[in-house]
């Protein structure tokens, strides 16, 4: 997958769906009943962009899925101009380039997510580098399966993205990643040095309320057509990903990835549980 088909979403303007939600959006991060509104708009388009693309071939379907990560990005930058523009307070992130104690995290992606990651690792590393990839990923995969993110943070343990304190996704990175930004990173190295999983980091809200809607939207979508709409540990699922010849396949018959389930994980039965009251509610998520 090139960077400008993640750069450009393909209903990012001129699209009376895309603009709709890009309103409802605006209102999101600072109220519960416009965060659940968002979520809806956010499965709707997920399925609409599934509904459009049967009989596609697979590549457009990731590509709208990309486009659909990538679009929190320019969503967030929106509403930070809007809050310049209307004098509003903003909070400032304070995440620099080089700083990496959030990457020693339990991290959750969707399989979507991690089907892209894999996509733009294969077509961005060099062999030897996929080649360390794959296995840094297979040993952090089986210690994923024993370690929470207390103990993760005792051992120090890297994503193995990270190298050289730079994530090798950046571009692509998961929304759990793009939506832990924070307002003191003094406080992250502090719970770092502490390996305190449940320090108080201020978090930046705008950034954190759209990958938060987006991820509950995208599973409900994805629950509404029949697909996985979990989130698994990024190493386990990453890794399974990159081991299977045409992962999209599966995943779009509606395969379940399960077996790349760690304690840590939000549970399964939860998500499936709020996709389902989600699609309940919602007549346009239904297959027509
Ligand atoms: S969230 Fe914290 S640790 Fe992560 S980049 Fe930002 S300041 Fe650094
Ligand atoms: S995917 Fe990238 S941003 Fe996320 S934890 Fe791993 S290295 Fe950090």
């Amino acid at each position: 997958m090139s960077d400008a088909e993640i750069e450009r979403p393909p209903w990012r303007s001129g699209d009376a769906r895309a603009r709709a939600l890009f309103a409802t959006l605006g209102n999101a991060v600072f109220d519960q009943e416009a965060a659940a509104e968002t979520i809806t708009s956010v499965a709707r388009a997920t399925v609409e962009m599934l509904d459009e693309a049967q009989g596609a071939p697979t590549t457009t379907v990731l590509s709208l899925m990309a486009s659909l990560v990538r679009y929190a990005a320019e969503t967030t930058d929106d509403l930070r101009e809007g809050r310049v523009r209307r004098r509003l307070p903003l909070v400032a992130v304070d995440c620099e380039e080089g700083c990496s104690h959030c990457c020693h995290l339990h991290v959750s992606l969707s399989v979507p997510e991690a089907i892209v990651l894999s996509e733009y690792l294969s077509s961005t590393l060099d062999p030897d580098a996929l080649a360390e990839l794959r296995a840094r990923l297979a040993v952090a995969a089986r210690e994923a399966q024993t370690e929470d993110t207390a103990s993760r943070l005792r051992n120090r343990r890297a994503c193995p993205l990270l190298v050289s304190d730079r994530c090798s996704a950046y571009r692509v990175r998961p929304l759990a990643c793009f939506g832990a930004s924070s307002a003191d990173r003094r406080r992250c190295a502090a719970a770092f040095d502490d390996a305190d999983p449940d320090a108080a980091i201020p978090v930046e809200p705008l950034r954190a309320g759209v990958a938060r809607s987006v991820q509950f939207g995208l599973a409900a979508g994805l629950y509404a057509r029949g697909l996985d709409p979990r989130r698994y540990e990024l190493a386990s699922l990453l890794s399974a990903i990159m081991a299977t010849a045409e992962p999209s396949r599966p995943f779009l018959e509606g395969v379940l990835f399960s077996a790349c389930a760690t304690p840590a994980d939000p549970p399964g039965a939860s998500v499936e549980q709020t996709c389902a009251s989600l699609v309940a509610r919602d007549p346009a998520l239904r297959t027509t």
